[in-house]
C-alpha cells in the first residue's frame, strides 16, 4: 500500500541519544548516513512531485557464501548516487552525506554527468538540504 501524499513527514531530530562507546559529553551523536538517507526518503515519499527510491550500491548478498558480491560487469558504474528518482519529470539523483562526509571523485563525476544530461542532482546532508534544492 502506498502512503505517498497521505500525511506529513515525521521529521527526525538531527541528534540522537548515543548508546555504547564513544559517547560525547553531551550524550548525543551525529546521525549516520543511513539515518539521514532514511529521513530524506520518508520526506520524499510525502511529496507528490517526487518518485524516489534508494539506490542499491552495495553488492548483491550471496546467501550461500554469506558475502556481498560486487558487480564485475564491464557496464558497472561507480559513484552512483544514494537516492534516485524522478522530480517533476526530470531524473533525480541525491548523494547523501553526513555533516562531515566527503564526496568521492566517482560520486562527483556521477553528479556532474547526471547534471550535464539534464538531471536534477545535489549532495544532501539533511532533509533541509533537500527542501532547499527542490523548494
Ligand atoms: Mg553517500
Amino acid at each position: 500500500m502506498s502512503t505517498r501524499g497521505s500525511r506529513p513527514p515525521r521529521l527526525k531530530p538531527l541528534m540522537k541519544p548515543l548508546r555504547g562507546r564513544g559517547k560525547p559529553s553531551n550524550g548525543l551523536r551525529e546521525e549516520t548516513e543511513k539515518e539521514i538517507q532514511n529521513s530524506i526518503l520518508e520526506y520524499l515519499a510525502y511529496r507528490k512531485d517526487v518518485f524516489a527510491w534508494p539506490n542499491q550500491s552495495v553488492g548483491i548478498f550471496d546467501p550461500v557464501r554469506k558475502v556481498f558480491r560486487k558487480s564485475h560487469s564491464k557496464h558497472h558504474l561507480n559513484g552512483v548516487s544514494d537516492i534516485l528518482g524522478i522530480y517533476r519529470g526530470k531524473p533525480l539523483a541525491i548523494e547523501v552525506k553526513t555533516k562531515i562526509g566527503k564526496v568521492s571523485p566517482d560520486q562527483r563525476d556521477f553528479l556532474h554527468q547526471f547534471g550535464e544530461e539534464g538531471g536534477v542532482c545535489f549532495v544532501a546532508r539533511s532533509v533541509q538540504d533537500v527542501t532547499d534544492h527542490l523548494g
